[in-house]
Parts: structure tokens; C-alpha cells; sequence
């Protein structure tokens, strides 16, 4: 077994992402001592239930106190809140991170509380499900996923390196970029996707001639893959849209360009252009299977989830 990394790792949020590091950091002896820091009592007490930490407590300032390494894991419109909240309390040298979905809102956020002496390296791992809270989090989450850093203009390369070794530990694959950037691709791969299922699937349910039951009993048909990530925690995704407002904007003006494009060849009965769009867009698929970022099997891999069909 490797000596651990840091001696005090704080966690404050214990979600899906939270939960997820807990395991991971006690599965492959990341650290000597787990803090666990997380805004209510129900979920504290869940954690503690889970035995995900050493230190269990719902003061912020409290949890990261001593700790070498601080990861927030909560909402992005949370983070600055929770940035005054542990500022006073953290150590000199210590390194804090967050997995924020967006870049540019979490720095302008939490950098100006970080004090000089402490390292703050705004982070992101791209890895997730649409559950969310401590029972939903597992420690292969990060296994060959990328985690994307943007470092400010002054982190101090060490820090950077060992927050690296951390997360390469954890599974993942590192890059950095600036953050300007990282909004931008993560507004095409991650956030569109997201805004377009919980689009379809609040059209699927307002619709008056198709009726609720005809949309679920035949969802399979495709419906059904929308509706996982719509089915994303509502808190995250608000404060996602809010704080990544003009990458995404400039994404969706870029979208309906291209729908319109769509619906003018289907109007037009221009099979041509179906035809090469469908066919460029299943080479995409076929690269990221290459990329080992998904799975070549049929129905994504699912098991036949009954057996016997619902009336
Ligand atoms: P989650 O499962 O909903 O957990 C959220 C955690 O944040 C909980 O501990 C919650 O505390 C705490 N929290 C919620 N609101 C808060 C507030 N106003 N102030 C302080 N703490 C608050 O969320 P998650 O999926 O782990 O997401 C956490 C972060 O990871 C987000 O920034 C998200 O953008 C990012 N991320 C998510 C995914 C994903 O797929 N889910 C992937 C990559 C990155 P209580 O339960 O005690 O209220």
C-alpha cells in the first residue's frame, strides 16, 4: 500500500461527487484522516451512517481546520458562501480545490476569500451520474475520466503537481486549460446536452395529443435516454445555467442555427442532407468508444430492465 498523500483531506459537500472521493481516498489510502463537512444535519448523518470520514461536523470553518488538501463539492452558486466560510480557518500551505461543472463563476467566486499562503487550484472532474447525495457516490466514478484544471496565472507548480498525483491516483486523467476555455467546451459536451433533454422531456410531457402514458410505455423508442439526464439534480443544473450564462447562450444560438438547418431539409424532403448529417454524427459516436469514453454494446450496455412488459 502507498504512504498517503496528505495527512487531513477536508471534504465539504458529501454528494454524489463528495461521497464518491470519500471512497476513493479511503480505498487507496489517499489520506490519514477524512473531514467530512456538509451544510444539514440529515446529510451528515447519512455520511456518518456510510462511514465515509474520521471528523463528521455542519461547520465549514471547523472541518477544513488543519486539513492539507480542501475539495467543495457543492453547488456552483454556493461557492463563494462557502469560501468566506473556511477562509479564516484555513492553513498556511494548504491546497483547496472544488469539481465546480463551471470555471470562470467559481474563481471570480471563491479566489478573492482564498488567503495568500494558501494554494487554490480550481478543478473539475468529468465524471457524474444523474443521482445525486452520499448513497449515490462510488469510488470508481473517476476511473479513466478526465479531470480538468485551470490553474490561476500565479499556482505555484508543486501544488499543482501534487493535486495531480492526487487525482491520477483517484483514477483520472489530467488536463489543464484556462478557464474562458474549459466553459466554452464543457457548454457544447455537457451543458447543451443537458438543457436539450430537459427541453424534450418538458415538450413530452405538456404535449396534449400524445398522452403521459403512451410517452412512458413507449419510451424505449429513445425517449428514454433523454430522460437520464433530465433526470440531473434540478439544484446543480439551475446554478450551472446561471454561472455559465454566455458560453451557453452563444452554444444554444449555434443549436437552433443547426435545428433550423434540420427542419428546412426534412421539409424539403432533402434526404441527402439527412442522410450525411446521421452519417458524420455516428462517426462521433464511433470515436469516443475508440476513446474508451463509452462502451461498444447494444442499448449502451443496459440489461433488459423487465421481464415481463407493463400494461
Ligand atoms: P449533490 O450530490 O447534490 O451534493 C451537494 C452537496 O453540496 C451536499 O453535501 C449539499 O449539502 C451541499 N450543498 C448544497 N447546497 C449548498 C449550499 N447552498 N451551501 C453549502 N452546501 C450546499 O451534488 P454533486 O452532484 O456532488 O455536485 C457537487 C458539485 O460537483 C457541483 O458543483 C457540480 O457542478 C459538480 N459536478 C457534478 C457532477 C455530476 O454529475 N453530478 C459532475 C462533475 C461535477 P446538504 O445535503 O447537507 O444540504
Amino acid at each position: 500500500m502507498t504512504e498517503p498523500l496528505f495527512d487531513k483531506i477536508a471534504l465539504i459537500g458529501i454528494g454524489l461527487i463528495g461521497s464518491s472521493l470519500a471512497r476513493v481516498i479511503r480505498r487507496e489510502n489517499l489520506a490519514h484522516e477524512i473531514a467530512i463537512a456538509t451544510r444539514s444535519q440529515d446529510t451528515l448523518d447519512r455520511a456518518r451512517e456510510l462511514e465515509l470520514g474520521d471528523i463528521y461536523t455542519t461547520d465549514m470553518a471547523e472541518g477544513v481546520r488543519d486539513a492539507d488538501l480542501v475539495i467543495v463539492s457543492v453547488p456552483v452558486g454556493s461557492s463563494g458562501d462557502v469560501a468566506e466560510q473556511i477562509a479564516p480557518a484555513l492553513k498556511a500551505g494548504a491546497i483547496v480545490t472544488d469539481v465546480g461543472s463551471t470555471k470562470g463563476s467559481v474563481i471570480a467566486q471563491m479566489a478573492p476569500f482564498i488567503p495568500h499562503g494558501v494554494h487554490f487550484i480550481p478543478g473539475h472532474p468529468l465524471a457524474g451520474t444523474e443521482k445525486s447525495g452520499p448513497d449515490a457516490g462510488f469510488a470508481d466514478l473517476f476511473q479513466n475520466r478526465w479531470c480538468i484544471f485551470t490553474p490561476l496565472p500565479d499556482t505555484d507548480p508543486q501544488a499543482l503537481e501534487k493535486l495531480s498525483e492526487f487525482w491520477r491516483r483517484c483514477g483520472s486523467n489530467i488536463d489543464t486549460m484556462d478557464p474562458e476555455h474549459h466553459d466554452k467546451v464543457l457548454a457544447i459536451v455537457s451543458h447543451l446536452p443537458h438543457i436539450i433533454a430537459y427541453n424534450i422531456v418538458g415538450t413530452a410531457d405538456d404535449l396534449q395529443t400524445v398522452t403521459k402514458s403512451e410517452v412512458i410505455k413507449y419510451s424505449a423508442s429513445g425517449f428514454r435516454d433523454f430522460t437520464r439526464l433530465a433526470a440531473s439534480d434540478p439544484t446543480m443544473w439551475r446554478d450551472v445555467c446561471l454561472h455559465n450564462r454566455d458560453a451557453i447562450l452563444e452554444m444554444l444560438a449555434r443549436f437552433s442555427e443547426d435545428l433550423a438547418f434540420l427542419q428546412r431539409a426534412i421539409r424539403w424532403g432533402d434526404g441527402d442532407k439527412l442522410f450525411d448529417l446521421f452519417t458524420r454524427t455516428r462517426a462521433v459516436r464511433r470515436s469516443i468508444i475508440e476513446a474508451g469514453q463509452e462502451i461498444d454494446a447494444p442499448d449502451f450496455g443496459r440489461k433488459s430492465v423487465e421481464t415481463t412488459p407493463k400494461k
